[in-house]
């Protein structure tokens, strides 16, 4: 009679280590970000007009990013945001107070993105993961709880409990202490921005996989290992 036994099975896992961005990798920021908008704008009685979160949107974003090159402090990017909106829509507000229960509401979202549950308990068993974020702690930290992220990743980083934010290399090489210092080789990040994630993962010298579900054209000249524009799709390497 053929007897199986428990041989020892080749595995060609390209790597150890999978870092993964949260937002709009995991969780669906554009969402948590539209919904927290709009119900601090019905704190105020100011009805939720259509180009709002479009207008916030990318106000937010500059203010990050001159947050991220240390043009603005922490405390100028939480007011900054908001005196900019209201002023673009027209409207006034108490900023101070509107940045307290915007980030209220945001903390509480926990939208996930399509199939990004599934790819973890997937990915779990066999790959060590971390969560790598910029953002705001007390956003973060209940949003990756609630949404049930805790228990994929024994390791989350995030960007502002440390004081540095991808893509710089201390957000990274700080990463890497809590993660033993594997081989840079054989880690990989997943992420959607092409400049945190993979210019920074790149010029960390670790492999990346640029997550654009948008087709967004590669304006930065930077190469992602892969690309994908679903998170399904990691099942083709990983
Ligand atoms: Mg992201």
């Amino acid at each position: 009679m053929h007897q199986y036994t428990n041989t020892h099975i080749h595995n060609h896992k390209p790597y150890h280590w999978i870092l993964f961005d949260a937002d709009n990798t995991i969780l669906d920021f554009d969402r948590s970000e539209r919904e927290a908008l709009r119900k601090a704008l019905a704190e105020l009685s100011i009805p939720f007009e259509n180009n709002y979160h479009q207008a916030y949107h990318r106000i937010n974003k500059d203010c990050w990013l001159a947050f991220e090159e240390g043009k603005i402090s922490r405390a100028e990017l939480r007011l900054r945001r908001f005196e900019l909106f209201f002023k673009e829509i027209g409207q006034s507000a108490e900023c101070e107070s509107f940045a307290t229960r915007y980030l209220f509401h945001l903390s509480q979202t926990d939208f996930l993105v399509d199939g990004a549950i599934a790819q973890l308990r997937r990915l779990a068993p066999r790959y060590q993961l971390a969560l790598v974020t910029n953002g705001l702690k007390e956003v973060q930290r209940p949003r990756i709880s609630k949404a049930g992220l805790n228990e994929f990743f024994p390791t989350i980083i995030v960007s502002d409990e440390i004081g540095h934010s991808k893509p710089n290399p201390s957000f990274f090489e700080y990463t890497f202490e809590q993660i033993g210092h594997p081989p840079r080789e054989k880690v990989l990040i997943v992420g959607d921005n092409l400049n945190a994630d993979i210019r920074g993962g790149a010029e960390f010298g670790i492999h990346t996989c640029w997550y654009n579900p948008a087709g967004q054209e590669n304006g930065l000249g930077v190469s992602p290992n892969y690309e994908i524009n679903q998170l399904q799709k990691l099942s083709s390497f990983l």
